[in-house]
């Protein structure tokens, strides 16, 4: 399986998902034009894309999705009150209904939703197998618990929100109510929840790479979020760290800043 972020954060969300000649979108928070430019940038035509499945209505995430789903014909996958919270946007576009928790085939991958606490409709994370490797994705929580655990643990490649740093978020140039909706329960994860989360993971089958996701633009770094949360793994005793790579805002053609991952291999 290849794996690869169009996009990350709050201005937008995207990853692709290849094996073989099928693919999956998750999320598509960005404009259709930008997910058809990164596709191509990709080698991956739109008509390989088997589903666009969705984490939440938020618009960082669904911005495009029903549009894709439209023009491609493809359906959008997300839990009946996910498609509800979108309305009238979804109303032409094929749906299909995968409720949280539940395991379904798309073409040559399982998909498998898991609960995230997170200020939506219904939000979800996903694991997605195929050609025998595991990817967990779990982006827009504020807080996590044993299923949590549970939904991350023996993935190959585990893609987890690493939102903000605490100090740089009560710095941030964001309304206080912001600031307070972003780091309660149901708002994102900061660093150091993320490696805590991580350290449990890790603990009972972790993966041997990880991704940080979704990284606030005024409260964080790809360079503060991984030695926050290394410190985190290092702090809960773990001696072997995963690779951690902080996923940048957006894949830019050329720039070789986004990571790109397929099973086992990096380059
Ligand atoms: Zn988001
Ligand atoms: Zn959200």
């Amino acid at each position: 399986m290849f794996v690869v972020a169009l996009a990350s954060g709050s201005a937008g969300n995207a990853i692709l998902a290849r094996a073989g000649d099928e693919a999956l979108l998750i999320d598509a928070g960005i404009s259709l034009r930008a997910i058809e430019q990164l596709l191509a940038w990709h080698g991956t035509a739109p008509t390989q894309i088997k589903a666009v499945l969705l984490t939440h209505e938020h618009d960082d995430h669904a911005l495009s999705a029903a549009a894709f789903a439209r023009r491609y014909c493809v359906p959008l996958v997300a839990n009946a009150l996910t498609l509800a919270a979108l309305g009238e946007t979804v109303a032409a576009a094929p749906t299909a209904i995968l409720p949280v928790g539940e395991r379904g085939a798309i073409g040559t991958f399982t998909v498998e939703s898991f609960p995230v606490a997170h200020d939506a409709a219904d939000p979800v994370g996903y694991r997605i197998q195929a050609a025998g490797v595991t990817v967990a994705v779990a982006v827009d929580l504020g807080s996590w618990d044993e299923a949590t655990v549970n939904a991350l643990t023996a993935a190959d490649l585990i893609i987890l929100e690493a939102n903000h740093d605490r100090a740089l978020l009560s710095a941030a140039p964001y309304p206080l109510s912001v600031r307070q909706r972003i780091s309660s329960p149901r708002g994102h994860l900061d660093n150091t929840q993320c490696g805590q989360l991580l350290a449990q993971v890790m603990t009972r089958r972790g993966s041997s790479d990880v991704w940080l996701a979704h990284l606030s633009r005024h409260a964080n770094t790809p360079q503060v979020a991984v030695e926050s949360v290394s410190r985190a793994l290092r702090q809960a005793g773990l001696r072997h760290l995963p690779s951690l790579r902080a996923l940048p805002a957006r894949a830019r053609p050329g720039s070789g800043g986004m990571p790109c991952w397929q099973a086992r291999e990096w380059w």
